[in-house]
Order: C-alpha cells, then sequence, then structure tokens
C-alpha cells in the first residue's frame, strides 16, 4: 500500500495483520491459556519477561530467543523504519516442548501493552520475524528495487550515498492519493511491491 500526500511526500505499507498471518498461525487455546495465567498470577501488562514466566511455566524450560540465544526478540513498530500499517510490539521465542515456536504481539495502542494474542510460528528460519523493515519492488520495466530500513530504495545499479528513497518517490498524479504510487527511479512508472 502507498499512502502519498504530494509527489516527494509519502510511505509504503503492508498490511500488518497480513503479514503476520504469512508468518504464524493464530492459536485462540495458547492466547486464551495465557490471558488466563496472566490473571491468575497477577500479571497485568504483557512484558516480554512476563511471557518468557510464562512459556517456561508451561514448558518446565526456558525460551530461547531468535538466533539461538537470549530469552526472546523483542520489537516494536512505533517508528517509521519499518513497513507495518499498525503500531503493535512483538516478542518472537523458541518455547520448546509442546509450545514450540511463538510469536506474541503485545500491544496496539501507541506501545500500551495489553492483550497478547500468541500466534505459532510457521516459517522455517524466525529470523525472517526480524524481516518487518523490508519490501521488494519491480516496474514494468523490469527494475527492482528494495525497500530497506522502511525507506531506503537500492538496487544492484546504485551505489554511494545518493540513494533515492521512498518517500523521494512518492508520485500523486492530479492530485489523487487513491492513485498514488512510487515511482521507479530508473524509469519513472509505478514499482509493485512485495513484503
Ligand atoms: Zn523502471
Amino acid at each position: 500500500m502507498v499512502t502519498a500526500w504530494a509527489d516527494g511526500d509519502g510511505w509504503l505499507s503492508v498490511d500488518t495483520q497480513e503479514w503476520i498471518d504469512e508468518r504464524g498461525e493464530y492459536s485462540e487455546h495458547l492466547t486464551d491459556d495465557l490471558r488466563e495465567w496472566m490473571d491468575e498470577q497477577d500479571h497485568r501488562y504483557p512484558t516480554a519477561e512476563v511471557l518468557t514466566l510464562w512459556a517456561k511455566d508451561r514448558t518446565g524450560t526456558a525460551p530461547v530467543g531468535l538466533y539461538g540465544d537470549g530469552t526472546c526478540w523483542e520489537h516494536n513498530t512505533c517508528t517509521v523504519n519499518n513497513v507495518l500499517s499498525d503500531e503493535i510490539g512483538f516478542v518472537v521465542f523458541s518455547a520448546g516442548g509442546e509450545l514450540g515456536d511463538l510469536m506474541i504481539t503485545i500491544s496496539g495502542d501507541g506501545g500500551l501493552f495489553h492483550s497478547p494474542t500468541v500466534y505459532r510460528s510457521t516459517v522455517d528460519d524466525l529470523a525472517e520475524w526480524a524481516d518487518y523493515d523490508c519490501a521488494d519492488g519491480v516496474c514494468a520495466n523490469g527494475h527492482e528495487w528494495q525497500v530497506t530500513f522502511g525507506w531506503l530504495l537500492h538496487s544492484e545499479t546504485t551505489t554511494g550515498f545518493d540513494r533515492p528513497s521512498v518517500t523521494g518517490q512518492a508520485r500523486v498524479p492530479d492530485d489523487d492519493r487513491e492513485r498514488a504510487y512510487i515511482a521507479c527511479p530508473d524509469c519513472g512508472h509505478a514499482l509493485q511491491f512485495t513484503a
């Protein structure tokens, strides 16, 4: 999705729920279990520490993080450096036992922690959850551009520091925001993105 206000003023985003659904499967059972456990244990906020305690309580072992060490991997999308359309926090860890690899969203309202929602990770490599700031774009002429850090455009032909940005390439034809697109830096045609 492209949101743009004017030429040179726009950004790229992907539907957060679709992005999550491509990587994990919602577990009603685990979500209910976690929320009930938090009530019983009197934990008000689902901080990463609390989520780790829950996993440990359920499996008997401490979970491990994204790269096979640490307790969990946390990310909050309340920054410009991502392509997700909603502000959420999420925690990813490998809980072992019956729980397996989990991703848990822990916010949805300006970074306030509430309503933890548990997803079973369906990706082979948990590091794919760290892929929240990339998208691949291609134009009608086959020029390929990648978005990194949510806003920087680069291709195999770009060199040096003078790199185009998503914002700079935003175009709004006839002031019609419905038709907004990100222009290919090579030829000006619209880039089509996948995240
Ligand atoms: Zn092009």
